[in-house]
C-alpha cells in the first residue's frame, strides 16, 4: 500500500492537530496523561504516513534502524531513574541535532550528484546544519555536566564573549558563502565551527542555570527539526519543529523569570557554581551553629499545628518519599491539620519534576500550590517540612548579593513558625551555595534519608494516636 500525496497530507494534518492537543494537555497535571496519549497517537500516524509515502524506496535500512533504536530506547526507558531524566532529555536533544546535521549534509551530497541545488535549498541546509550542530555539542556538554562527567562549575576565561562572537560571525559568513557557491569545503568548515560554538556557549554555564539551558536546547532542537523539514519538504516536520521550538522558547522564558535571570545572561553570563564538600552531619552542624532535631520534635510540633506546608525538592525524588508523604498528609488531615505542598518552578532536576512525583502518589492537585500562590501564606504557617529541597528555600537568593543564586525568587519557608529540613548531611544543594536558612533560630535539621524520616514520623504519629 502506498499513500497518495493528498492522503499523506491529510494524515500529517491529523497528526499536527494531535500534537497541538498533546501540548495543550501537558499544560496541566490533570490532563497531562491524556496529552501524552494524543501526542503518541499523532506520532504513530506521522511515522506510518511517512513510511507509506511514495518517497520511501526501500525498507531494509529503515526497519533495521527502527529495530535497533526501539531496543535501545525501550531498555533506556525502563532503566532510567526519574532523577536522571534531564540527562536523558539532553542526550535526546543531541540526537535531534546530529540528525539535522546528517540530513543537511546528506541532502547536499545527493543533490549535488543528481542536480537540483539552488540558493534557497542551500540556505535551508545551512540553517538546519548550523542549528543542529550547536544543539548537538551543546547537548553533549549539558549531558556531561548533568551526569557529573564534566564539572558543573562555570568555566570562564578572558575574551570568552569575543571568541563566541567571532566564531558566530565566521559561521554565518561560511553559511552565506555556501548558500551562494555550494562549496563543500564551506559547508564542512561551517559545520565544524557550529559544533565548536555549541561547546563554547554551553561550557561556561554553571550548574544552577542548567534547567534553563536544557529547555533552550529543547527549543534549538525544534528549530533544527523545522529547518530539516524545509530541506526535506516535509510539512509535518516543519510544524512539529516550530511547536517544539516555540514551546521550548516559552518555557525557557518562564524559567528565566522564575529564577530572575535574563535569558541573555544565562546564555553568555556563565554564572552559578557547583560543588559542596562532604562534611559529616550532626557534629558538623553543631560546630556551625546549626540545630539538629529528632523525629519526635517534628511530630510534637505537627500534631498541634493548624497549618503545615511541605516543600519538596530533589531529595524527595532521590529518596522516593512521595508515597510516605501522602500517608503523612492523610494522617495530619485526619487530625484536622491543613497540609499543602509548595512547588518552586525549578525544584528537582526538571520542570514539573515535583508535580509528577506528587501526582504519582495521588496527592490531590488542590493540595499542591505554585510559589507565587503560596508564598504569602508562610507567615501564618506553623510548620514547614522541607523534604530534600535546599536552593529553592535559600534566603541567600534574597539577602546575599554576592551569592550565585542572588535574585532568584524563593519559597519563603523561613517565615513560618518552625522549619524542619529533612536531609542527610550538611552538604549544599545543586548550586553549591550554603543555605542561610539552616542558621535561623526557627530552623532545625533532621538528618537521614527523607523517606526513612517521614516513615518514622508516620509511625510516631500512629503511635501517638493510640
Ligand atoms: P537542591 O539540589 O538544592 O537540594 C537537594 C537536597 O536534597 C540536598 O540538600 C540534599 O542534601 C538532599 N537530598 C538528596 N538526597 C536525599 C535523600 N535521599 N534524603 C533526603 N535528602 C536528600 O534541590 P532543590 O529541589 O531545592 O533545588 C533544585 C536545584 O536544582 C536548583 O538549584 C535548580 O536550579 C537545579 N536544577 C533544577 C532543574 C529543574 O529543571 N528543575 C534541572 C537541573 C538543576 P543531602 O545530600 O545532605 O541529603
Amino acid at each position: 500500500m502506498e499513500l497518495s500525496v493528498n492522503h499523506q497530507a491529510l494524515a500529517y494534518l491529523a497528526a499536527a492537530v494531535l500534537f497541538i492537543l498533546g501540548l495543550k494537555g501537558l499544560t496541566h497535571p490533570a490532563t497531562a496523561r491524556r496529552g501524552n496519549l494524543y501526542a503518541m497517537l499523532g506520532m504513530v500516524i506521522a511515522i506510518a504516513a511517512t513510511l507509506l509515502g511514495a518517497q520511501v524506496q526501500s525498507y531494509g535500512f529503515i526497519i533495521a534502524g527502527i529495530a535497533i533504536g526501539a531496543v535501545i530506547g525501550a531498555v533506556v526507558a525502563v532503566r532510567i531513574q526519574m532523577t536522571a531524566m534531564p540527562q536523558l532529555v539532553a542526550a535526546l536533544h543531541s540526537f535531534v541535532g546530529m540528525a539535522a546535521v546528517l540530513v543537511g549534509i546528506g541532502t547536499f551530497l545527493e543533490r549535488s550528484a543528481s542536480g537540483g541545488l539552488d540558493a534557497l535549498l542551500m540556505s535551508e541546509i545551512s540553517a538546519g546544519v548550523v542549528i543542529g550542530a550547536i544543539t548537538f555539542t551543546g547537548s553533549v556538554i549539558a549531558f556531561g555536566k548533568l551526569q557529573g562527567l564534566i564539572g558543573g562549575a562555570p568555566v570562564r576565561f578572558a575574551g570568552q564573549h569575543l571568541l563566541n562572537a567571532l566564531i558566530a560571525l565566521a559561521t554565518v559568513a561560511l553559511a552565506v558563502h555556501f548558500a551562494l557557491t555550494g562549496s563543500l569545503l564551506s559547508l564542512l568548515l561551517m559545520t565544524l565551527l557550529a559544533l565548536l560554538l555549541g561547546l563554547t556557549l554551553i561550557i561556561p554555564i554553571g550548574g544552577a542555570d542548567m534547567p534553563v539551558i536544557i529547555s533552550m536546547l529543547n527549543s534549538y532542537s525544534g528549530w533544527a527539526a523545522a529547518a530539516t523539514g524545509f530541506t526535506l519538504h516535509n510539512n509535518l516536520l516543519i510544524i512539529v519543529g516550530a511547536l517544539v521550538g516555540c514551546s521550548g522558547a516559552i518555557l525557557s522564558y518562564i524559567m528565566c523569570r522564575a529564577m530572575n535571570r535574563s535569558i541573555i545572561n544565562v546564555i553568555f553570563g556563565g554564572f552559578g557554581s557547583s560543588g559542596g564538600g562532604g562534611e559529616s552531619a550532626g557534629a558538623q552542624a553543631a560546630e556551625r551553629g546549626v540545630k539538629s532535631a529528632a523525629v519526635e520534635d517534628a511530630v510534637y510540633w505537627m500534631e498541634d499545628a493548624a497549618r503545615v506546608i511541605v516543600v519538596p525538592g530533589y531529595g524527595m525524588a532521590v529518596a522516593q518519599a512521595q508515597h510516605a508523604l501522602k500517608e503523612l498528609m492523610q494522617q495530619l488531615e485526619g487530625r484536622g491539620v491543613e497540609v499543602r505542598f509548595a512547588i518552586h518552578p525549578v525544584a528537582g532536576r526538571m520542570p514539573g519534576h515535583m508535580n509528577v512525583l506528587l501526582a504519582e502518589a495521588d496527592i490531590p492537585y488542590d493540595n499542591v500550590q505554585e510559589m507565587d500562590e503560596i508564598n504569602p501564606d508562610f507567615p501564618g504557617t506553623d510548620v514547614v517540612l522541607v523534604v530534600g529541597a535546599n536552593d529553592v528555600v535559600n534566603p541567600a537568593a534574597r539577602e546575599d548579593a554576592s551569592s550565585p543564586i542572588y535574585g532568584m525568587p524563593i519559597l519563603e519557608a523561613g517565615r513560618a513558625r518552625q522549619v524542619y529540613f529533612l536531609k542527610r548531611s550538611m552538604r549544599p544543594g545543586y548550586s553549591g551555595v550554603d543555605n542561610l536558612l539552616f542558621y535561623q533560630d526557627n530552623t532545625s535539621l533532621i538528618f537521614g534519608d527523607a523517606k526513612d524520616t517521614i516513615e518514622a514520623i508516620n509511625a510516631a504519629l500512629k503511635g501517638g494516636g493510640h
